[in-house]
């Protein structure tokens, strides 16, 4: 099996990466910075965010693992003192006689357009995308499947996927949505709503086959975030936001409900 791990940087996560590499090494397993087939992401859902964006380009050819070295996570749901158990699944997973492979869960992505007047940038987006004010209130109107929605004035605007409903959205008072379910979710980021400006006021759910794209309506500094990317721009036209054809994997080795994890990280 061809590996990568990707660790935080901090002592805990360097020294557990430094582990797997020696248990790795024993079960055969090769280390692959360039096309691996399992990334191991060792720190925090922050960490997958950046394992993600490290292999964007190989997403249909990668599964990835998350081992947490602080508290629960979304995507990093193996404890650092459960290494043994999972290289041990991992290696039966090589073995097809013992029916021991992994099971693969999928979930969606969305897709980015970047249309800035210096021209047009794809990426694709495991958590969210934001856009923010940088020097004030943002002026934008969302359109969804080509006809205009709304005018937002206010700080900005979050478009998540399943999987990140649970990040920046619940903060903004989004739903939290299952990740077998193909969305994306648009929650507004304070809103001005007043006799002169209105905006809906309430988180969206766009299913797969729709689309939503967000103008920029003054001339404007603006924060756009993709996850832990951040990018400043002052010449922006518009982002088209949709719900992505491919999909992450994950490689399961044994089961972990959506519902348990959102229970153990925001409840217990
Ligand atoms: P960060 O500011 O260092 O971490 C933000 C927190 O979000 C961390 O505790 C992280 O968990 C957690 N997180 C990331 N993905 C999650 C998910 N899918 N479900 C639940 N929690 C999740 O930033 P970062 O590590 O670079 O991560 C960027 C993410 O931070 C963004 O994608 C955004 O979702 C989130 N964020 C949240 C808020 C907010 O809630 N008000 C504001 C800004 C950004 P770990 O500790 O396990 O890494």
């Amino acid at each position: 099996m061809r590996y990568y791990v990707q660790d935080r940087g901090d002592s805990l996560s360097m020294d557990l990466a430094e582990q797997f590499h020696r248990l790795a090494e024993e079960q055969g397993f090769i280390l692959d910075a360039k096309s691996p087939e399992i990334v191991v992401s060792i720190g925090g859902d922050g960490t997958m965010l950046q394992a993600f964006h490290t292999f964007i380009d190989q997403i249909p050819d990668i599964a990835f693992v998350g081992v947490h070295t602080g508290h629960l996570g979304f995507y990093a749901d193996w404890k650092a003192d459960e290494l043994h158990e999972l290289i041990k699944l991992m290696s039966n997973g090589l073995d097809t006689s013992q029916q021991l492979q992994p099971r693969i869960v999928e979930y969606p992505l969305v897709d980015l357009e970047i249309h800035r007047k210096s021209g047009v940038t794809s990426m694709v987006a495991l958590n969210e995308f934001t856009l923010k004010g940088v020097d004030g209130t943002v002026v934008a109107q969302v359109d969804i499947n080509d006809i205009t929605f709304e005018m937002f004035r206010g700080d900005g605007i979050c478009v998540s996927t399943p999987s990140g409903s649970t990040a920046y959205n619940k903060a903004l008072g989004g739903a939290m949505i299952h990740p077998t379910i193909e969305a994306m979710q648009i929650a507004e980021i304070a809103s001005i709503n007043n006799r002169v400006y209105r905006t809906l006021g309430s988180p969206i759910v766009l299913p797969k086959h729709h689309h939503c794209d967000i103008f920029s309506r003054k001339s404007q500094r603006l924060l756009l975030t993709i996850d832990h990317v951040n990018m400043t721009m002052d010449d922006l036209i518009s982002v088209r936001c949709q719900v992505s054809r491919q999909k992450v994997s994950f490689a399961r080795y044994r089961p972990y409900p959506f519902w348990d994890r959102v229970r153990t990280a925001f409840l217990d």
